[in-house]
């Protein structure tokens, strides 16, 4: 206590690293001349005053000495200072006479889950009242868009986890699947544990040994991409067994005897086959799935980013329906959401499909609805855009001309990367805001500093479902503005005043209220007010409504309140191993960094930890490669390759290498990740693809 005395400045704020949304304290003292900083966790109803050690060490990238303080606008090969009244005018005169020569759709927006819910807000009503144009999605759609997709269709609602955290410990049975909680999400993991010392079997599905996988009762080692087949192979154990609960089947679910017909269709040791998985344990995790008195499924980006992620969430969904493990304490789903504001960051209007509230831009009432709270016309109102890689698409085709991105780092992000670098390049102009020169910035005509978490304010919604305000720790450095605030600079200039008054992330915030009223996400109930004093759960359609932290406990979203099942196929991925690329890749995170590395990496406590990318080979595997142990190492595919160091890992699959994600250029694994979409929620395939290793020789 002595010791914290000592400090001079007290900062509370959040964590920006993932949708856990830890709170803490951060202290600030001037040592010498210099200043040192200490971390504390706060006490708060999610994390339970725990961080992790991205947390602990975000302060490290705000501070960092490589922020963007002003704005600055390419001259050649470099950038130069210019002055902020310049770069609006900039923008004004590119993206004007972009737009008079081909069209408003020739100018697309990029944005990111990691904005605050007021700034994912305006940037969709910016893309179609400020810019008119259809073209804006953002990086959430490789992240949650097949979880949600699974979701809707499912329940009728799309909300991260069905209930609260910490019903986990209260689950009998849990199943995760694709998902390396321990480091992604390393404060959730207590509550797994405290389930476990409470008696639950968990079960973990991943083609190589986690942290996770290691609290499991049950790994199981699935071959990439056929997580959809072992899920049949489940159920077929429990219709056969006649473990289904028939009563919540008949009263809340729809399709049941489609499933049924399909499920018994099936061979179960052809399954096993497929899977890689024996008959014996897809018998022994299904018995203790459907008979424990409580079970959750959580599902994360390694069963989601496949080319049939939607219907393999969707087979998740199935598996809960029909043991009825839902709208009950310690039952229900949960997508794992990566990103900071992954959850809210889908809500409000930054999806090429969707307007403010969960609602449809293709719905005639909701699009009435919206015009009318953004005060212009239905015919105003710009239709559907397509998805995020159809825009990288459309931009290598030169049918988007110029892009606004925000809050993103597509170069690195973007599966088959190196199609990503050359549609940037050939755009006319490229405008990145951000905090730093990113690998996508340094591309970039003109690029505007951003603020940093310490220095926001707006709010944030966890991946419950609970909206949290987090407040500003200090001022904006040097030039720097915040997101909504350029935002509106850039429509002020752009002769939308009217539309963009706001002064304040609040009064952004109340416009967002009444735009999400009566949709899905209902945050009409919510106020800076409210925030202040707790964190409420949407959906909460009315000041005085408690939000609802528990869904689906009498009925589900769809009309006539009941779920859907569907009937999945045993799905391969679209790319499978081959003579040329006899492997293959998975790809994923580590502890001390998030997504592509581009705050973290500058963080010197988290870089510190992992300095460089790296390749994890079976010795098997390796050895049959000629590959040596800490050597470097070139993965392959057909669209592209990086080096990195190999290292063994006897935990992993012996027809599998896993290479982390957050590293860019040479060391960009998603120059070799495919591309191929998901028909459903357009999710590209990053989660499987076929490759070749090689040793590199030195010459
Ligand atoms: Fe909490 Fe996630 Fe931040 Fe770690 S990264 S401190 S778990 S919010």
């Amino acid at each position: 206590q002595q010791q914290e005395a000592a400090y001079e400045k007290a900062m509370d704020t959040q964590c920006p690293f993932c949708s856990v949304q830890c709170t803490m304290q951060l202290l600030e003292q001037r040592e010498g001349g210099r200043k040192k900083y200490k971390v504390l966790p706060l006490k708060e109803t999610v994390s339970e005053a725990r961080l992790c050690i991205k947390g602990r060490n975000a302060h490290q990238h705000a501070l960092h000495r490589e922020r963007i303080l002003h704005p600055m606008k390419r001259v050649g090969r470099h950038f130069e200072q210019i002055s902020w009244d310049d770069a609006l005018h900039f923008i004004k005169e590119q993206f004007t006479s972009i737009q008079e020569q081909n069209g408003n759709d020739a100018v697309g927006v990029y944005g990111g889950g990691s904005l605050t819910n007021e700034e994912a807000y305006l940037l969709g009503k910016f893309a179609r009242v400020a810019l008119k144009t259809k073209h804006i999605d953002y990086n959430g759609r490789y992240c949650m868009s097949a979880a949600a997709s699974a979701m809707n269709e499912a329940f009728g609602l799309d909300r991260g986890i069905t209930n609260l955290v910490q019903e986990i410990p209260y689950s009998r049975c849990i199943i995760l699947a694709g998902t390396n909680i321990a480091e992604c999400q390393p404060t959730l993991l207590p509550y797994f544990q405290k389930a476990k010392e409470n008696g639950a079997f968990i079960i973990a599905l991943d083609p190589r040994e986690t942290l996770t996988t290691k609290l499991a009762d049950m790994h199981l080692k699935v071959k990439p991409g056929m997580d959809a087949a072992l899920v049949n192979g489940m159920l077929k154990v429990i219709l056969d067994q006649n473990l289904y609960d028939l009563s919540f089947i008949e009263e809340r679910t729809n399709g049941f005897e489609e499933l049924k017909e399909h499920i018994e269709s099936l061979d179960l040791n052809e399954i096993a086959a497929s899977t890689g998985i024996q008959r014996e344990q897809m018998e022994r995790a299904a018995v203790h799935f459907a008979t424990g008195s409580t079970g959750m499924v959580f599902t994360a980006r390694g069963v989601e980013q496949q080319t049939h992620g939607h219907a393999t969430v969707r087979n998740f969904l199935n598996l809960i329906l029909v043991t009825g493990n839902i709208g009950k304490l310690g039952s229900g789903y949960g997508a794992v959401t990566g990103q900071g504001n992954g959850q809210g960051g889908r809500e409000h209007g930054q999806k090429a499909d969707q307007l403010p509230g969960y609602r449809s831009i293709e719905h005639p009432e909701h699009r009435k609805y919206i015009s009318k709270v953004w005060g212009i016309t239905e015919e105003e109102l710009p239709g559907k855009g397509v998805s995020a890689y159809e825009m990288i698409e459309k931009m290598d085709a030169e049918e988007i001309k110029a892009l606004f991105i925000m809050g993103s780092n597509p170069l690195v992000s973007t599966p088959n990367a190196n199609l990503a670098e050359s549609a940037l390049k050939k755009l006319k102009f490229l405008v990145v805001v951000d905090m730093f020169l990113s690998e996508t910035a340094k591309h970039a005509d003109l690029v505007l500093p951003s603020s940093s978490y310490l220095e926001d304010e707006g709010t944030m919604t966890n991946m419950e479902g609970r909206v949290t305000l987090r407040k500003a720790a200090r001022s904006c450095p040097g030039e720097v503005r915040h997101d909504w605030q350029i935002l509106c600079d850039v429509a002020v200039q752009l002769g939308k005043k009217t539309y963009f008054p706001f002064q304040s992330a609040e009064e952004i915030f109340n416009e967002l209220r009444v735009a999400s009223k009566g949709g899905k996400a209902d945050y009409y109930g919510i106020t800076y007010k409210r925030l202040e004093k707790e964190r409420v759960f949407w959906p909460c359609p009315a000041p005085g409504h408690p939000g609802e932290g528990r869904l689906f406990t009498e009925s589900f979203a769809h009309e006539d309140g009941k779920a859907k099942f569907l009937t999945v196929a045993n799905h391969k991925p679209k790319e499978q191993p081959n003579r040329q690329f006899p492997l293959y890749l998975t790809t994923g995170r580590v502890m001390s960094h998030y997504l592509t590395g581009a705050q973290t990496r500058r963080s010197p406590a988290l870089a510190a930890r992992e300095i460089e990318s790296f390749i994890r080979i079976h010795p098997s595997t390796a050895r049959a490669f000629h590959v040596q142990n800490h050597s470097l190492v070139k993965v392959e595919s057909a669209r592209g390759s990086i080096q990195a160091r190999g290292l063994y890992d006897e935990s992993i699959r012996e027809d599998t290498v896993f290479v982390p994600f957050h590293w860019g250029d040479e060391q960009n694994i998603n120059k070799v990740t495919y591309h191929a979409l998901d028909p459903v929620c357009k999710m590209p395939g990053f989660k499987v693809c076929a490759v070749r290793i090689a040793p590199v020789v030195d010459l």
